[in-house]
Parts: C-alpha cells; sequence; structure tokens
C-alpha cells in the first residue's frame, strides 16, 4: 500500500528544515516526510565547497526566527551554516523524517481524493507517497550543474577549469596563478580566500558590480547577548538588522546618486590612491537592481591592496593554451580558471505538477503571495527575498502555511488554493530583478500579477503584517471540505475562464 503522510515537504535544505520545524511545532501529532534528492543535509550549504564560501547575509537575519544564531560571526562560514541546519534538525528529531537521494520528479494532485500522489526517483527505482498536503522547498536553481558561458577555444585551455558548484576536493592552486571569472557574489567571496595561498588571484569581470564593505562580527549583537542571553539578543538584532538593510534599500531605490556616492567612497578608501575606480568599481546600474555584495571588513579590497589580487574589466575573445586573450588584446596567464559565471534556475526542482490529470504549465500560473499557485490545491512553495536574507521569507511561509492548516482544521476544509478572478490583475515577471540568471530563465517560472496578494513581496514588514497578521480567508483563497463542496479546482477553472 501506498504510504500517506499529511505534509509532504520537498528538500532537506534551510527552508526544508525550517519548514518541518515549525509545521512539526505546531502540529504534533501530524505525519509528515522530507523527500530530499541528495545524500546530505543542508541543500546550498552542503553542496557548495569552493574556498571561503560563505553567507554575504547576516546570520541575525539569515537564521530562523526560532533559533538564535549564537555565534561571533555576523557573516558566516558556510560549514557554519551547515553545522546551524544540522543542529536544528537533530534537536527537534526531523532528521528522521528525511528521506535521501529521493529526487522528486513528479506531483499529481487528484480533487476526487483531496491529495497529491508524488512519485521520487531513488537508487534508480521510481517510488510513491501520497500526501494532503505539499511544500516544495527546493530551491531557485539547478542541482547537477552551474551556468558556464560558451568560452571560445576552452578546450585546448591547458590548465584546470573549474566551476565553484562543483569544486575538486583536492584542486591545489598554492603558488598557482588564478583566474576568477565574474564578479558576484561567489567571485568576490573567493578572490580573497584563494589570493592566501594563490601566486595571484585576478577577478576577471565583463563589468563591476556594487560592492559594500560590512564588519564580519557585529560588535552590538555580541554584546547584547552578552547581557541579556540569546534569545532577546537574537530577536533585538534580528529587527536592527532588518530595519538597517530595509533603509538602505529603500535609499538606494529613491535616492541611488547617494548611495552610490557612499559606496564609491567606501570603496575609495580601502584602494591605493591611483586604483582606477571609474573601471572596476563603478558599475552602470543602479544599486539593487542586482543584488549588493557584501566584502566582510573588506577582505577582498585588502587583498588588492597587497598586491595579492587584482581586477581586469574586458571581454574574453577566447582561451589559449595557457590563459585567457581579451578583447582589448591583453592576455591574462593562468593555471587556475574558476568560472564563477553563476547558476542555472529551476522551479520546484524541476518536478511536473499534475491536476486532475492535466500538466500544469508554470507560466500559466499565478504566484499568491510568493508562497502558492493559481488553481494548484493544498501546494506551498518557498522563495525567499532578493533584497533581504532568504529565510526572513521562509520563516513567514511557514507561519503562514501553519495557520492556514489551522483555518482548514477549525472549518473542516480539506482543500484550498488561490484563485486569480480579477480580469484587472496583469501579469508580470515573477522576480523584478535584473541579474543575468534572473532574465536567462525567468520565463519558466510562474507569473506575478500587478496588485497584491499577486507579488512577490520584497519587504519583510509588509509581509509580516500580511503573512503572520492577514486573513486568512481574504476571498482569494478558495475553500472546500472535499466532496461536499465543489471541488477546488472547477472553482478555479470556473474562475479563471470568467
Ligand atoms: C553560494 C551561495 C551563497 C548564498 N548566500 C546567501 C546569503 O548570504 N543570504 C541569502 O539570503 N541567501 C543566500 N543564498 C541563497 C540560498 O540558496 C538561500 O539562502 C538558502 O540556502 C536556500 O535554502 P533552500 O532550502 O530554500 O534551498 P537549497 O539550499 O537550494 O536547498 C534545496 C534542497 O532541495 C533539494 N531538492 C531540489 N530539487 C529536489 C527534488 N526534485 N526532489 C528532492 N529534493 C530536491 C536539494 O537537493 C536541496 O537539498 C546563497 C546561495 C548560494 C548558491
Amino acid at each position: 500500500m501506498t504510504e500517506h503522510v499529511d505534509v509532504l515537504i520537498i528538500g532537506a535544505g534551510l527552508s526544508g528544515i525550517g519548514a518541518a520545524h515549525q509545521v512539526h511545532s505546531a502540529f504534533p501529532d501530524r505525519t509528515y516526510a522530507i523527500l530530499e534528492a541528495r545524500d546530505a543535509i543542508g541543500g546550498t550549504w552542503d553542496l557548495f565547497r569552493y574556498p571561503g564560501v560563505r553567507s554575504d547575509s547576516d546570520m541575525h537575519t539569515l537564521g530562523y526566527r526560532f533559533r538564535p544564531w549564537t555565534q561571533a560571526k555576523s557573516i558566516a562560514d558556510g560549514p557554519s551554516i551547515l553545522s546551524y541546519i544540522r543542529q536544528t534538525a537533530a534537536d527537534a528529531g526531523i532528521d528522521r523524517h528525511i528521506r535521501y537521494g529521493h529526487k522528486v520528479v513528479e506531483a499529481s494532485w487528484s480533487t476526487k481524493d483531496s491529495k497529491w500522489t508524488v512519485r521520487a526517483e531513488h537508487d534508480g527505482e521510481a517510488v510513491e507517497l501520497t500526501a494532503s498536503f505539499l511544500y516544495s522547498c527546493s530551491g531557485y536553481y539547478h542541482y547537477d550543474a552551474g551556468h558556464t558561458p560558451d568560452f571560445a577555444g576552452i578546450a585546448k585551455f591547458g590548465g584546470t577549469v573549474v566551476h565553484p558548484q562543483h569544486w575538486p576536493e583536492d584542486l591545489d592552486y598554492k603558488g598557482k596563478k588564478v583566474v576568477v571569472i565574474g564578479s558576484g557574489a561567489t567571485a568576490v567571496t573567493l578572490v580573497p580566500a584563494m589570493a592566501q595561498d594563490a601566486a595571484h588571484v585576478t577577478m576577471l569581470q565583463r563589468s563591476p558590480t556594487y560592492i559594500a564593505t560590512l564588519p564580519g562580527e557585529d560588535v552590538l549583537a555580541n554584546g547584547l547577548r552578552r547581557v541579556l542571553g540569546n534569545r532577546t539578543a537574537y530577536a533585538i538584532t534580528r529587527w536592527k538588522n532588518v530595519v538597517l538593510h530595509t533603509a538602505m534599500y529603500q535609499l538606494s531605490r529613491r535616492r541611488p546618486r547617494l548611495v552610490k556616492a557612499a559606496l564609491r567612497k567606501m570603496t575609495a578608501r580601502q584602494l591605493p590612491k591611483d586604483f582606477d575606480i571609474d573601471t572596476h568599481f563603478k558599475p552602470r546600474y543602479q544599486p539593487w537592481d542586482q543584488r549588493l555584495c557584501l566584502v566582510p571588513d573588506g577582505d577582498l579590497f585588502r587583498a588588492i591592496r597587497h598586491g595579492t589580487a587584482s581586477v581586469v574589466t574586458d571581454h574574453i575573445k577566447e582561451f589559449t593554451e595557457t590563459g585567457i586573450q581579451l578583447e582589448s588584446g591583453a592576455k591574462l596567464d593562468a593555471d587556475v580558471v574558476v568560472t564563477a559565471t553563476g547558476l542555472r534556475l529551476l522551479a520546484f526542482g524541476g518536478m511536473r505538477i499534475v491536476v486532475d490529470g492535466r500538466l500544469v504549465e508554470l507560466p500559466e500560473t499565478m504566484a499568491y503571495k510568493g508562497m502558492m499557485l493559481s488553481g494548484i490545491p493544498n501546494f506551498v512553495f518557498t522563495i525567499g527575498y532578493t533584497n533581504a536574507s532568504w529565510t526572513l521569507k521562509a520563516d513567514l511561509v511557514s507561519e503562514y502555511t501553519v495557520r492556514l492548516l489551522r483555518h482548514m482544521d477549525e472549518h473542516g476544509y480539506v482543500q484550498c488554493a488561490p484563485a486569480n478572478d480579477d480580469p484587472s490583475v496583469t501579469e508580470q515577471p515573477l522576480l523584478d530583478f535584473q541579474a543575468g540568471y534572473v532574465l536567462r530563465a525567468i520565463n519558466e517560472f510562474p507569473k506575478a500579477g500587478s496588485r497584491a496578494p499577486w507579488q512577490l513581496g520584497m519587504s519583510y514588514a509588509h509581509d509580516v503584517v500580511k503573512l503572520r497578521y492577514g486573513n486568512i480567508d481574504d476571498g482569494v483563497m478558495r475553500f472546500s471540505h472535499g466532496r461536499k463542496l465543489k471541488p477546488v479546482n472547477e472553482v478555479v477553472s470556473s474562475a479563471q475562464s470568467a
């Protein structure tokens, strides 16, 4: 007989473990399982193993609301984040509910039975489970490979080429010439970390990125913790950081020139006097059109100052046997080239979603509160903020899910799905974000709408009001008692065709 659980979570990363924690704490008697494609917990924080891997958010907001971050470092290294996730899972017994090596390939909803049938691949075999509620925490990118542009001549390069997503454990770059292609969060992390051992590291970028320096440790947080204890200090620091980041983001959007000038001043202070900031650190876009990169204690600028790292802003013409030929005519010699060229976005871990026998085309759906899909019953997903820490949103999605399940319990509902029957709501891209990895794949994602609740909110304070306290029964979310009432998907499709 097929195993049935009340809540089925997909993915055992930061979001999946947080989701399991909140659902289990609220409903200790409900059954749940986590299907995880890999053989490990932690998702991103287990997959990425490149030198220096770290957060570029502070851990007081990247950590869970329910579990204080107690380490001195606020910008934390990957292994510490992984251990925080693992410990959270172990302390709550969540790890016993994880089925490793289960890659979900299809989730099929039956309105008649009020349940999902979820198919996964495990050791080459097909495994099936059924669930009353499906909670996707599968991240936002392909796990099998990152994005690497087609570089001319790469096959003739005699050195080593690595992508940060697949870092060879035994890669020896000590005393070698390294070129890191890219200028995003990964590149600015890798460059100072590799510069400690390499002969020299060159960051090769097509165009500059905004980079802000932040202290690696939050002195206030560490002081408050000593006086007030972990929990209170964490809550205060979390809100302090939310307010500061929100203010910085809003200022960037409203007064970009002011923020540009401040960032430039900060950069100039950390670089040699004759450094060509206009070429290497003056982006062509406005602050926060793309995610702002953070460097703890200015480590990138320190490496440049010390001469162990440098920046080249140019275009690649082709790889040669010994390095990279640039369009300007210059040449970079390299023993190791790191292609920090980004991720490939993937919605819901690539699984097919079927509702009553009909394959769902994701771009035909609209995201409700950035966490459910129009016409897809009993289905929640996590996509974090692009302008703030992922977990701030992930925590709120879990809180809302718990409230939604409670509401259904109280009224005896077994199905729920948002329905967009307002013809004045127009479609928009789910992420209004100009980063290359977003633009490359956003057409394969669900749409957002022109108005709430169909927008992917990017304001934590606003989402706290809406998701933690807002009405569950808001007229957009449709509920049904199963067979007693009209099944949800009929309500939805008649609404859509209206
Ligand atoms: C290098 C790097 C640094 C980052 N730094 C920050 C930061 O500082 N701040 C920030 O806010 N965000 C950051 N992010 C974004 C980061 O991914 C999120 O913060 C967070 O880790 C996402 O957690 P998640 O659990 O939602 O997704 P993931 O960490 O991606 O975990 C998803 C899990 O789902 C599993 N899965 C996927 N598809 C399937 C399937 N079909 N079946 C079964 N299992 C599946 C995966 O194997 C994985 O374990 C960073 C991302 C990267 C790549």
